[in-house]
């Protein structure tokens, strides 16, 4: 069979996790850019607007000068003669010029053509102007005299000053750009294709429009940004994504697992002996959690405890482990056999703890089982927690502050706790021998306990050395992989059997 590194479901999962936020942000990308592009488009034009509407309203004030002056030519032509913008003017009278910005009189005689009525009207116009090498359309700015109706004004902008205002061939942003004045274009005969890209502003005050087309180069400004930015982000996505699944993965769905795993019996219970550290005789057993799922394999208490805690499934599993051990010991010969069940601080916070509790001593006693709890010392912070310790005590029920010396309570808990085993956390036993001044901490917290009368438990035994210094130390109990690790049911009835 082939081997390949990736299983095909895990190839899915990751091609899906990495290329499935591409093209959406790419899009987003495109779509953001786009709108970018069209403000651009639309600042542009509109700047290409302002300044033709700038030229045009320069040379009404100059007409309205021109027509004061109008039987003034020799006037009116020095007073135009540094407008660089303008090509000529002309004052016309009954539709024929009789004055020009820059012919002479002769030159005016000249010209046969007479004006259309229509164009000596006020406003905008573009007009295919006569000139010696064939007309040439210009934009031109007439002003009719209001005082004498048959003699009008008229500006024509020099074409060159239009084309730079058009962006025409000197602004690499702009591909085509257009101007229209009632219908007719500036160039002549051009024509700009629709797309999406096209842009177009209107004058506000003069009868012109101007209609552009981005550059090549500007389009592939903006095909390049998407790319650039769309690359690093949607690989922070995918990475944000790919976390997060695998958090749901491991974390949140295995409550959801762990609902199911529950209804469908697939936890059980081992137990771990504690031996008399004297005799080293089996004196009770602690029940240990074990899961072991056809569908993610075996998972340890370590990993899902804690996620029962947080998605608030513990107290069920609490009284799963209440109900299984009474059942895995219901031929129970051993009298009074200490069973310790490890019970977290939200189950006495449960109103209906003691009640509960006091069922199961009842049940347990009557199967010849001495019930014990053992509470983490490293969650056992709260007051009255601490309180119903005593109630439980009560009830015939062995209280254990289980991984003593981990929490931050240790002194206080011995101090305004009641509790019949205090177990020593494993981090201290395995300072037995490895620490050269003899375990300061563990001999501080025996001495302690010693003092008030508890009775210890030495959590995780490793080595006979361990075993023996906590014998000659007095401590009274024993638990380890040096005397047994936990066990299935069977073994563990078995070694009850033996140790009679
Ligand atoms: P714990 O209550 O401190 O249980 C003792 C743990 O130490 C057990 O791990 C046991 O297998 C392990 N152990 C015993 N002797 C040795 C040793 O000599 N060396 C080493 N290295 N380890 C030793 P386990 O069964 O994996 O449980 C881990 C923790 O999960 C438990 O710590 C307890 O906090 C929690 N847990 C286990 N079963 C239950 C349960 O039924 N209910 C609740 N609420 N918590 C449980
Ligand atoms: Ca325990
Ligand atoms: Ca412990």
């Amino acid at each position: 069979m082939p081997h390949t590194i990736l299983s095909p479901k895990a190839f899915k999962s990751l091609a899906t996790t990495f290329l499935v936020p591409f093209p959406i942000i790419g899009l987003i990308f495109f779509l953001v850019g786009e709108n970018h592009l069209k403000q651009e488009l639309h600042r542009i034009s509109h700047s290409y607007v302002n300044q033709i509407e700038a030229i045009a309203d320069e040379l009404r004030d100059e007409n309205l000068q021109a027509l004061y002056d109008a039987t003034n030519c020799q006037q009116i032509q020095k007073d135009l003669l540094f407008k660089a913008f303008l090509r000529e003017m002309l004052i016309v009278e009954d539709l024929k010029i009789t004055c020009s910005s820059k012919r002479s009189e002769a030159d005016l005689a000249k010209i046969k053509h007479q004006l259309p009525a229509e164009m000596l009207e006020t406003g905008e116009y573009l007009f295919d102007v006569p000139y010696k090498d064939g007309p040439v359309r210009s934009l031109l700015v007439v002003d009719k005299d209001k005082n004498a109706p048959s003699r009008s004004a008229i500006s024509i902008i020099d074409q060159s000053y239009i084309d730079v205002r058009l962006g025409l061939g000197n602004d690499d942003r702009i591909m085509h750009s257009i101007m229209t004045v009632s219908g007719k274009t500036y160039p002549a005969n051009s024509h700009i294709e629709d797309n999406r890209f096209l842009t177009t502003a209107n004058s506000d005050h003069l009868n012109i429009q101007i209609s552009i087309q981005p550059s090549n180069k500007l389009k592939n400004e903006l095909y390049i940004n998407c790319v650039l930015f769309t690359i690093p982000v949607s690989l922070f996505f995918s990475m944000l994504w790919y976390l997060l699944r695998y958090w749901y993965q491991t974390k949140g769905s295995l409550a959801e697992k762990m609902k199911k795993a529950l209804k469908a019996n697939e936890f059980y219970l081992v137990y771990q002996p504690l031996v008399d550290s004297s005799t080293a005789k089996v004196q009770g057993m602690e029940a240990l959690i074990r899961w072991n799922s056809p569908r993610t394999g075996f998972i340890g208490p370590d990993i899902f405890i804690p996620v029962a805690e947080q998605h608030g499934l513990i107290n069920k599993i609490t009284d799963f482990v209440f109900e299984r051990a009474l059942a895995d010991w219901q031929q129970n010969t051993v009298s009074d056999l200490h069973i310790g069940i490890n019970v977290p601080p939200s189950y006495l916070s449960q109103n209906s703890c003691l009640e509960k509790l006091k069922a199961y001593a009842k049940r347990y006693q009557a199967q010849g089982l001495q019930l014990g709890i053992e509470i983490t010392e490293r969650q056992l912070l709260d007051k009255s927690d601490r309180a119903v310790l005593t109630d439980i005590q009560k009830l015939g029920i062995d209280v254990s502050i289980d991984d003593f010396g981990t929490g931050y309570t240790s002194l206080s808990v011995l101090e305004d706790t009641e509790f019949n085993y205090l177990k020593i956390d494993r981090c201290f036993i395995n300072t037995i021998g490895i620490k050269s001044v003899n375990s300061p901490v563990l001999n501080s917290i025996i001495n302690l306990a010693d003092s008030m009368n508890v009775l210890m438990v030495a959590e995780g035994v490793e080595t006979k050395e361990q075993a023996d210094y906590l014998k000659s130390h007095g401590v009274q109990l024993l638990q380890g992989y040096f005397f047994y690790k936990p066990m299935s049911l069977e073994d563990m009835s078995a070694l009850l059997k033996n140790n009679q």
